[in-house]
Formats: C-alpha cells, structure tokens, sequence
C-alpha cells in the first residue's frame, strides 16, 4: 500500500500528461511558456479570487508575501506551533520574529484564544510590532477564519493563509486559498493539487499586492527581468509543471477532491469508537492531505506503526516537534505559553494512507489492523 498513490494517479493520466509535456519540449519555451498564465487563470477561477501568481514552492510563496508588505526586523508574525517548519522559516528569512502560538486539540489547527493572548502579551511587552497572522489549513482543514479575521480586524494585523494542505477546502462555500489578505498553497507532489517537482502560487485580491509579487518573484523586474527595481528572488513555476497541474487540477476538480472525501467517510464509518478520527468543522470542508488520528499515548502509537508496517502499510508521524521545540528556532522566536496541545498531539498524532485511489479494501485492512491492535 502506498501512503499517498502517485503511481496509480500517473497511470490514469498517463496519456494526457505525455501529451501536454511533449507539447512544451517540442516548443521549448521552458519558462514563462503559455500553460503558466493559463494555469494562473484556472487556479484564480477556482479558487475565486481576482490574482493568482505562481512561483517555485510553497516556502518561497509565503516569503513573497511577507515581502511584499514589507515585513521586517521588529515585526511580530503569529504561527501555530503545530506544522511543517516553513511556516515559522519564512518569517525569519525576512528578518522577522516568529510568535508561536499553540493549537487546538481537535481541529490541530491555531487556536483563536491562545492566539488572542500571545497578541496582546506582545503588545503588552512592546518590543516588537505585531503585525501578521499566519494561519495554516492543517492537513487538509481550513483553519477557523471566522474568528481569525475577526482577531485580525481588532488588532489591525495582516492575515496570510498558508494553504499548502488546504487547497480544495472549503468553509460553507469559500475556497480554501481565499482566507488570507493574502494565501499560498504548495504543488509539492504529495499535497492534495500536486505537480512533477517544486512548485507554488499566491492568491489575492489586492491588485497592488499582486504587482509587487509578481516583481518580485522575476529578481524585483520593472519593465523586465533586465530592469531591475527592487531586490526580489528567483522563484517560478517552470512550464512544464504548468502543463502537468492544468492536467492534475482538472482531475482534482472533477474527481479527486470528490472520492478523496469518500474515502476519510469509509475510515470514520469502519472504525469504532475507540479510535479517535479527525474531527472536521460543521460547514467545513477538507482536501484530507491527510488523515490523522489520536492515539492514547506514544506507546500506542509505536504499537500501531509497528504492527501497520509488518503488514506493509505505511504511517508517518506530523508533527514529532512543536515549532518552537526545532534547533532552528532556539533563542530566535518568542515563546509565550508551554503549548499544551501540541505538546499532546506530538505524542499521538499518527497520520494513514489517504488519496484519491485508494480502494474500500485497502481502508477495511488499515482500519482492521488498527483495531486489532489497540
Ligand atoms: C509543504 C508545506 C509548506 C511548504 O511547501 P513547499 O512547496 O515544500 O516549499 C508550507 N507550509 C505547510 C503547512 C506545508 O505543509
């Protein structure tokens, strides 16, 4: 069994991707080749917000938009301590100070009271500026943006959306990737829209910010990528991956999001009520980048793992560390409570095979393992 099935998507659109990849190496125009800007269209459209720029990672894409509101030395930006580690890398390559904030226990994603406090114990402390809310789709589940934007508009910060697993989510009938002033997603091949390598987009509405990012992903372009008016990065999605995710978005929106939702039902349907499945928000929807459940104690979880993979089933563990527990971090970021939760769900959290090809069997085994085990 494969965590996150590739290999069986590829042999279903073998023929299309072929086609559109021999297409672009027979033109040749590896960069900036046409199937980018159509790409950027379809994702806006689907997305349902007025400016989509592509760019090299998911990573890249959250640095280009805390560039692009000039983010610096002094300002705070809040992160949930609970995700992968470019969340709290791209606000220290600004030269900004990342504020952990602790999650909640049952969606994993930033807790809007801790989050509350961490912002007014800052200001309180005054020695940095408050000034961004990194919110993050964790596996799959838009975050609570309801009681993040009104947080933002009471403090006067800046929301930014890291939607590297949310993409395809939605709350009532918003798409994930349209929360944020501005929001990011990643094509890293194993995210729920992913390409053939590295590959990222910004969403936004504000047509200023667009521009700047836009500049700024092409070395800070004016006229030209020759004129050069800022100091920006290089960070482009290649057209070769354009081509493939206009293949893969087509197939995610007509099929894969769809039966990807069929198949975390079956694991909430067959398992029983010993096991603790993800709980998703009333009027939310996941794109389930993945299917986590809470195990009793780490004990547990190494017994299920153990037993999982003797029968070839293969599990990962996100996350093993808080943000603020990595090296990178240490004496760099502000702490301001013990993190009760993530301290929990670092113990227990045990992430299973989810996609959008795996069959009722397959889940029937996995969860049979499960119970057999605990
Ligand atoms: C994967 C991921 C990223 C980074 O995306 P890359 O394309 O790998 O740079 C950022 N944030 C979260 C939450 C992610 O899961």
């Amino acid at each position: 069994m494969e965590f996150r099935d590739l290999k069986i998507q590829y042999q279903i659109l073998k023929h299309d991707i072929d086609f559109v990849m021999e297409k672009v190496m027979s033109r040749a125009d590896f960069i900036s080749g046409k199937e980018v800007k159509l790409l950027e269209g379809q994702l806006a459209e689907y997305v349902g917000v007025k400016h989509c720029i592509t760019c090299g990672n998911g990573t890249d894409a959250l640095s280009l938009a805390l560039m692009a509101w000039g983010i610096g030395e002094g300002d705070a930006v809040f992160v949930p301590d609970f995700t992968f580690f470019s969340t709290g890398e791209a606000p220290m390559v600004c030269g900004a100070t990342p504020v952990f904030v602790d999650v909640d226990k049952t969606t994993f994603n930033i807790s809007a009271q801790a989050l509350e406090q961490a912002i007014q114990w800052i200001k309180k402390e005054g020695a940095l500026r408050p000034k961004v809310i990194i919110a993050v789709d964790l596996f799959g589940q838009p975050a609570d943006y309801d009681a993040l934007r009104e947080i933002a508009e009471k403090y006067g910060l800046l929301l930014l959306e890291d939607g590297a697993q949310g993409f395809g989510g939605s709350i009532r009938k918003q798409k994930a990737c349209s929360f944020g002033d501005i929001s990011t997603t990643s094509f890293f091949p194993s995210k729920p829209l992913g390409c053939y390598g590295d590959g990222g987009a910004v969403f936004t509405d504000n047509d200023e910010w667009a521009e700047l990012i836009r500049s700024l992903c092409v070395h800070g372009k004016g006229k030209d990528k020759y004129d050069n008016i800022r100091i920006g990065m290089n960070s482009r999605l290649d057209t070769l991956q354009a081509a493939i995710l206009q293949v893969k978005l087509w197939q995610f929106n007509s099929y894969e999001l769809q039966q990807v939702n069929a198949v975390a039902r079956w694991y909430g349907e067959l398992f029983d009520h010993r096991v603790i499945i993800p709980h998703i928000e009333e009027d939310v929807t996941s794109s389930w980048a993945q299917y986590t459940i809470v195990c009793e104690d780490k004990a547990q979880r190494e017994r299920l793992q153990k037993a999982l993979k003797a029968e070839g089933v293969p599990t990962m563990v996100y996350y093993a560390k808080g943000l603020h527990e990595q090296k990178a971090f240490a004496n760099k970021y502000v702490s301001v409570e013990k993190y009760d939760n993530t301290q929990y769900l670092k113990d227990r959290a045990l992430s299973l095979p989810i996609h959008p090809y795996l069959r009722k069997e397959q889940v029937k085994q996995v969860v049979e393992l499960i119970q057999e085990t605990i």
